[in-house]
């Protein structure tokens, strides 16, 4: 079965974990976890990186750590994986969905401008913009940022899917006032699973990596005055994330290089790629592309089953998910649409030059025909 984006790992990451746990360092924090904070911190420019168990409980703690309380309206862009909505329901806050730009298949600006001043007449303003860079692409700060500190809103970058790439030269999880990573094992690179919180100052982090230890006092005793959680990654995986992430660039490299392929084999198969605007240099986690409709999307989709390969649909959008049917939301029809006719396609950083070419012709045979 070929995958849509499995993890690319070797000999140095075998040696890295096995390292660790002959030197001793299987309880649960050691030297590699420091150093793999360091080197995000050393490549992202912002010293507050806390390495935790998923990308979702630093998302969790991002929320709490931005003031987000039980109550509170959070935006949050729909068209994502639920752990973002997710997120701020442990807060007990409320998500108001805000839907997605076409030119970037991220949060939309102008909906989101609308949005905010709809609550500022209502005098109920968001503890917070959760802003998701989707499929490895981050979304437009310069405007969402402009807009949110014109109302003193925090933005939460939700980066879970786009660490190494870009905006206008900036890394993403640093364009908000808060940044997320995940490590799960689908992601550009893994821990097998785990995330990261990314903070402009070590006192946010040092904060992140109090409430994530169980909130415990630093004295002898056990000594708690807030509730706390247990979300810190493990050493062990920590070593295994240091060696992925020395790897970043050659597999951001090879990501792209898929990409190209695909852009090239299926250039004539009357399929739209996702959008590359200007500010963005994204990592190429996955190649998305958009069939003329959905019936079309879903024979192609079909057709590489029965070789054993898989691709999925676009997110579907968290407003029109059950779980989230009275929530509120400002839609404009663009993730709808994506959800539609959207696909992802296998983007493995080793995936195979001749595996491509046969995925390639199904999609050409599937897309170009007419029944
Ligand atoms: C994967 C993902 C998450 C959650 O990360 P985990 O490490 O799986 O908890 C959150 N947001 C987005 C957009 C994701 O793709």
């Amino acid at each position: 079965m070929i995958h849509l984006s499995p993890p690319f790992v070797g000999d140095d990451e075998r040696s890295a974990l096995l390292a660790a746990f002959d030197g001793g360092w299987i309880a649960p924090v050691g030297p590699e976890l420091a150093a793999f904070e360091a080197s995000v911190s050393e490549r992202t420019g912002w010293p507050g990186a806390v390495a935790l168990s998923s990308g979702t409980a630093a998302l969790h703690l991002a929320l709490l750590t931005v003031g987000v309380r039980p109550g509170d309206p959070v935006f949050v862009s729909s068209f994502t994986f639920v752990a973002t909505a997710n997120a701020v329901v442990y807060c007990g806050a409320e998500p108001v969905f805000i839907d997605s730009d076409a030119s970037s298949w991220n949060m939309s600006p102008e909906l989101l401008g609308q949005a905010l001043a709809d609550a500022a007449r209502d005098g109920r303003l968001p503890a917070a913009v959760v802003v998701v860079d989707l499929y490895g692409q981050c979304a437009d700060y310069d405007a969402i940022n402009a807009i949110c500190s014109d109302y003193g809103v925090p933005v939460v970058e939700d980066s879970a899917e786009s660490l190494g790439a870009t905006y206008r030269g900036r890394p993403a999880g640093t364009l908000g006032d808060i940044g997320v990573f995940s490590f799960n094992g689908n992601k550009i690179i893994t821990t097998s699973s785990g995330g990261m919180l990314v903070a402009p100052t070590p006192d946010i982090g040092d904060r992140v990596r109090y409430l994530s230890t169980q909130a415990r006092r630093p004295v002898v005793h056990y000594e708690h005055d807030e509730v706390g959680f247990n979300y810190r990654m493990s050493n062990l995986l920590a070593a295994l994330g240091d060696a992925q992430f020395a790897r970043l660039d050659e597999i951001i490299d090879r990501k792209l290089t898929v990409n190209a392929r695909y852009c090239e084999l299926l250039a004539d198969a009357g399929i739209e790629f996702m959008p590359a605007p200007d500010w963005s240099a994204w990592n190429g986690w996955l190649t998305c592309v958009l069939f003329t409709d959905s019936e079309r999307r879903d024979r192609v989709m079909a057709a590489l089953t029965e070789i054993d390969v898989e691709s999925r649909p676009l997110w579907k959008p968290m407003h029109l998910q059950p779980l989230f049917a009275d929530a509120r939301s400002y839609v404009n029809g663009v993730s709808d649409d994506l959800f539609a006719r959207g696909l992802c396609l296998p983007s493995g950083a080793g995936l195979d030059a001749d595996d491509q070419g046969r995925i390639c012709s199904i999609i050409l045979d599937v897309a170009v025909s007419s029944n």
